[in-house]
């Protein structure tokens, strides 16, 4: 990058050093700069940043986690950043994009005709869209349709309300928008314990507005889980209130077990995103020589984006996939599928 332009959306930069920390050969371990579009982008080499953008969904993910995260995203290195652009939901249809959009002036409205502004110029990374004109187009669409209200010729900040109209659509697509609670979906058992207690648990209801290496960190919403006993006794029908209730699902696959795949089902169909988490030894099906054999990830949920913990220190992955560093790429995951509730 010898010019002083962004390697992601090509903007102007400024202050770009490397950190202090130094290899044992004298060459940076890591370098930053401050983007006007961006935010602070963190990265271990140019090399890295150049791989990131050729592919374009990756250079667009990039765009999006620093953008989202503006001065506090992680450095991207070698190791960590297929892991942390995974975490990023790239929109799956055509229509996700304007529908990102339509979800952004619903989350604000607070009043009917409440007056919405976004920086076309600036905000474009948030919407995954390629160049200010692709988000310039989709406003453009959404307004022909009367979703949306404001002034025919916009640039740079445009302020619109929705109309009854798009809240209607809103609200008839999306299930539940308003509400804040989250819905999980586990095995009850010892197994499982730490990782409600100390990850999922405070992943869900720790303060958004703190800085994200505090400990208290996490998304700020509401955890509705049912216990077993419940399970038991076939409470199904409090058990479909409360998912139909939610916002979101996450889904603990551990322990293979069929109310967990019943719940998640049943979310799925509401057009609830689920999130869906595993202990890293039931991804695959346990070897019959050991004499316990035992299910892995069902097949048809095998090639979903799983986030997968453990809490045995003595697993030679311990230090990827411990319940710290499980609990802080769920509450990315969260950001990124439903956004914090700040
Ligand atoms: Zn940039």
């Amino acid at each position: 990058m010898e010019t002083e332009n962004c390697c992601l959306c090509n903007s102007s930069i400024s202050n770009k050093h490397s950190e202090d920390m130094y290899t044992t050969k004298g060459v940076p371990e890591s370098w930053q700069y401050d983007c006007p579009i961006c935010g602070r982008v963190k990265y271990e080499d140019i090399a890295l940043l150049e791989k990131i953008c050729k592919d374009e969904i990756l250079k667009i993910k990039a765009r999006y986690y620093f953008s989202q995260n503006k001065k506090q995203a992680e450095n991207l290195t070698r190791n960590n950043f297929e892991a942390i652009l995974n975490n990023v939901p790239y929109p799956t249809s055509l229509l996700g994009k304007i529908k990102l959009v339509l979800d952004h002036y619903y989350r604000e409205t607070k009043y009917l005709f409440h007056e919405i502004t976004i920086n076309i110029e600036q905000d474009y990374p948030l919407f995954f869209c390629r160049n200010t004109s692709e988000l310039e187009d989709i406003i453009k669409y959404l307004y022909d349709n009367e979703l949306i209200l404001g002034p025919e010729y916009f640039i740079g900040e445009t302020t619109f309300h929705l109309t009854p109209k798009g809240i209607g659509y809103i609200e008839e697509l999306e299930h539940n928008p308003k509400s804040k609670q989250c819905f999980v979906a586990m095995w009850f058992s010892k197994n499982t314990e730490n990782l409600y207690n100390k990850a999922i648990k405070p992943a869900i209801e720790g303060d958004p507005n703190k800085n994200p290496n505090d400990e208290v960190y996490g998304t700020g919403y509401s955890v509705r889980r049912i216990d077993e006993k419940q399970h038991i006794n076939y409470i199904t029908d409090e058990l479909i209130k409360e998912i139909r209730h939610s916002k979101f699902i996450i889904a603990d696959l551990t322990g293979n077990r069929g109310g967990v795949y019943y719940e998640a089902g049943f979310a799925f169909g509401l057009g609830l995103p689920v999130i869906l988490t595993c202990h890293k030894d039931w991804q695959k099906e346990l070897s019959k020589n050991c004499g316990c054999k035992r299910d892995g990830i069902h097949f048809d949920l095998q090639q979903k984006n799983i986030l997968f913990w453990t809490d045995d220190p003595n697993d030679t992955e311990y230090s990827k996939y411990n319940l710290v560093e499980f609990k802080k790429a769920l509450i990315a995951r969260i950001g990124a599928v439903v956004g914090l509730n700040k």
